[in-house]
């Protein structure tokens, strides 16, 4: 990435709006915005691709499913550059492998922090889980408010919700209502 075009073409979009850059709250914002934009809501993009830290299952382990609710999502749509923000819902059902349960935030982590549309995220998400896992399936969830629609045009904020099934997941009509099933519950903070 390149941090300075990004600072010169924040302070061109502001010298376009008609924003006064002597103004005391003004005179640092390419720099800062740059910074953001480059270090936080787009660091996805300068980040190499990982990979999962992986363990084998034991041997008397019947494969079921692994689900982690309620990971943030934040990211930035391709088309107005705007923020969305919600929730994934993250499972698989393993082959051979397992993988730690906060790299499933963490997956959701790295393809958010970048410009994208919300059905690439999701499918990015499963595909990630079956490049680096061969888990017999994999579905993901994610819910999300876009700001471009909130703040726009129909200025509704209504929910977004997209799915991405994979393997056992997409042909086997029991995984796919078991997931559906415990994506819909609420998580307990106590139990
Ligand atoms: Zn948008």
């Amino acid at each position: 990435m390149d941090k300075d075009k990004v600072r010169q073409s924040i302070q061109l979009l502001l010298e376009g709006l008609g924003v006064d850059l002597d103004n005391t709250h003004y005179r640092k914002t390419p720099e800062r915005a740059a910074n953001a934009w480059v270090e936080e809501l787009c660091s996805g993009l300068g980040e190499k691709k990982f990979s999962l830290t992986t363990f084998p299952i034991g041997n008397n382990y019947e494969p079921s499913m692994v689900i982690l609710q309620h990971i943030p999502v934040k990211s930035v749509c391709a088309h107005h550059l705007l923020p969305f923000y919600g929730e994934a819902t993250v499972a698989y059902i393993p082959g051979e492998r397992l993988c730690g349960l906060s790299k499933l935030s963490r997956i959701v982590d790295y393809f958010a922090r970048r410009p994208q549309v919300q059905e690439e995220l999701t499918s990015d998400i499963t595909n990630f889980l079956c490049e680096q896992l061969s888990p017999q399936g994999a579905g993901v969830i994610v819910k999300a408010t876009h700001m471009c629609m909130a703040m726009r045009g129909v200025s509704h904020d209504g929910v977004m919700t997209t799915s991405s099934l994979k393997g056992s997941f997409l042909n086997d009509g029991t995984v796919r209502a078991e997931f559906m099933a415990l994506a819909n519950t609420q998580s307990l903070n106590k139990f």
